[in-house]
C-alpha cells in the first residue's frame, strides 16, 4: 500500500509543465510558504526551500516521509 500524505485543499497547487502534487507547506522558522511537488517524468519530490535547493534533500521532505536525492517515490496524496 502506498503511504498517504493528505493536503488542505487551500495548500494545494495545480500542476505545471514538469511538476505535479503540488502543494505548499510553511516554514516552521518564518510566514513564507514553500512548495513541494513531485516530477511528471522522473517521480521524485522537489521542494523549493534553500536546503533543498542546495543538498537535493531537507528536513521538510523527511518530516512527510519523502525520500532525498531524486529517488522516485509514489504516494496517496489527498486533498482534504
Ligand atoms: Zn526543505
Amino acid at each position: 500500500m502506498l503511504p498517504t500524505i493528505y493536503v488542505r485543499s487551500d495548500m494545494a497547487l495545480p500542476d505545471n509543465s514538469q511538476w505535479e502534487n503540488r502543494f505548499n507547506v510553511k516554514s516552521e522558522s518564518s510566514n513564507r510558504l514553500y512548495v513541494i511537488s513531485q516530477n511528471k517524468k522522473n517521480r521524485h519530490w522537489g521542494f523549493s526551500c534553500p536546503g533543498w535547493r542546495a543538498h537535493r534533500t531537507c528536513k521538510h521532505l523527511s518530516a512527510l516521509g519523502l525520500p532525498g536525492h531524486s529517488q522516485p517515490y509514489e504516494v496517496n496524496l489527498i486533498n482534504q
